[in-house]
């Protein structure tokens, strides 16, 4: 027996996964597991590749709803050019309803001592670029996404959860919960934060919660927002970001102690207007007017994940892991999603250039895929935590060295760039 095929039966007892399994399941070159935006985009682009396919995640069998009318889905997102990139090489990009999303022109983010100086101001102008990102619906990807695997025939999908995964030479063995087994080449773990996937073939994940919720929302302002994302920072370490969207909306993503947001969700129309005029001495009303709730609250813990290995088992990997089973940020960046579409751009990239004697699972490809993606990761996880922790200090020298920063920087054109070009995110196909 090779030390390959040892080290997988070490890891995975043969009682719970018969290998004999594997002469009945159906056989694909790759499974993609989780419905998520990562997992939609992953699944079909590995299918236009020519690879067959399937999809497996709970609730595939439904088609997301098209958003339609005045009222924007809870879930928003900032959308950076990376991700831009990836949707139109997936030929998603030209099909969104782009009535549903504003391109953000200018980024406003201020310090908590209320001084003028205390801003830092990033500009598409600035920046050379036509926009910096775009604010848009989750559905509205998601929509698009489901519409394309439609017509995608090397893509299956299959409404059902993983239970358990067994690898060894030939690729990996899933069990599903209500349908047989499938035999994979390759499986690509898009299965969210808390990755069964990632826990059963043994990578390990440090794990932190901020102690904060984000709690959404959108609201109707009264003055144009003038196509700028605006961002304070509060004492006491809360976040709070207004996102533009169409029709003089915006997206609320207030990060906040659990408590806090608990009364955030309970709070009428009346109690927002007066917890309003507070932030910031007033500055919120200045800038976008009166605020009408236009959708209801959601609220989420939020925790920093950063998975050791992005692929797995250790010896002879059979399994990638991508978006949110890989890292879970602090959403003050707005780059978890994208980071994660990061991800898929380069798994498809090494894929499509893999040299023709190479199958999709070859460890080589997998550590092309993994060493591609530290870096970005790293450094992205890095600056938001960082950022997040300077933001909470409660100390004279932390509160000097952020506001003070914040000036220093917007008085940078250099680092503003470097800013920029990170916020961007470079990602090509070829
Ligand atoms: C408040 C907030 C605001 C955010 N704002 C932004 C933003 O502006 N921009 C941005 O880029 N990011 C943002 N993010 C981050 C973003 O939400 C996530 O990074 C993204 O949703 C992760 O997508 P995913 O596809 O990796 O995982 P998920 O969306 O979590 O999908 C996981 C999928 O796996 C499936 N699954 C789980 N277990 C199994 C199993 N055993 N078998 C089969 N399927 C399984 C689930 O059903 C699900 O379909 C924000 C996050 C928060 C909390």
């Amino acid at each position: 027996m090779s030390e390959v095929t040892k080290k997988s039966q070490a890891i995975f007892s043969e009682k719970s996964h018969p290998l004999d399994m594997s002469s009945k399941a159906r056989t694909f070159d790759i499974a993609v597991i989780g419905g998520g935006i990562a997992g939609k985009a992953c699944a079909l682009g590995l299918a236009q590749l020519g690879f067959q396919t399937i999809q497996i995640a709970p609730g595939l069998d439904q088609s997301t709803p098209l958003p339609q009318g005045t009222t924007w889905g809870q879930r928003i997102y900032a959308f950076s050019p990376s991700t831009q990139k990836l949707l139109a090489h997936l030929q998603i990009w030209d099909a969104l309803d782009h009535s549903r999303m504003q391109a953000v022109q200018d980024m406003r983010i201020f310090g908590d001592r209320g001084e003028q100086n205390d801003q830092l101001h990033l500009s598409s102008f600035e920046a050379g670029t036509t926009q910096l990102a775009w604010i848009g619906e989750s559905s509205l990807i998601e929509h698009t996404l489901d519409q394309a695997a439609k017509f995608q025939n090397k893509l299956e999908r299959l409404s059902d959860s993983a239970t358990t995964i067994h690898t060894d030479e030939s690729g990996a063995i899933l069990t599903l919960k209500n349908t047989p087994s499938i035999h994979a080449l390759l499986v690509v773990a898009a299965d969210g934060a808390n990755s069964p996937i990632r826990s059963k073939i043994g990578i390990e994940a440090s794990e932190e919660s901020y102690g904060q919720n984000a709690v959404v929302a959108n609201w109707l302002c009264s003055n144009s927002h003038l196509e700028t994302a605006y961002q304070w920072f509060l004492s006491g370490g809360d976040i709070l970001a207004m996102l533009p969207l169409p029709n003089k909306q915006v997206s609320m993503v207030w990060s906040t102690s659990p408590d806090n947001a608990a009364k955030l969700m309970t709070a009428d129309q009346s109690t927002w207007t007066e917890i309003f005029s507070k932030i910031a001495h007033g500055a919120l009303f200045e800038k976008l007017g009166h605020l009408t709730l236009n959708s209801a609250p959601a609220s989420f813990p939020l925790n920093k994940i950063r998975a050791e290995r992005f692929i797995g088992p250790e010896i002879n990997p059979k399994v990638a892991l991508v978006g949110d089973a890989a890292h879970v940020m602090h959403p003050l960046a707005g780059q978890g999603l994208n980071l994660g579409l990061r991800d898929v751009s380069v798994l498809l990239k090494v894929l499509k250039q893999r040299e023709a004697f190479r199958i999709p699972s070859d460890p080589v490809l997998l550590r092309r895929y993994e060493r591609q993606r530290q870096g970005d990761t790293s450094s992205l996880l890095w600056v938001t935590d960082n950022l997040k922790k300077l933001f909470s200090g409660t100390n004279p020298a932390e509160l000097f060295l952020r506001n003070f920063g914040l000036g220093l920087v917007n008085r940078s054109h250099f680092i503003k760039r470097q800013l920029i070009e990170r916020a961007l995110g470079e990602i090509d196909f070829e």
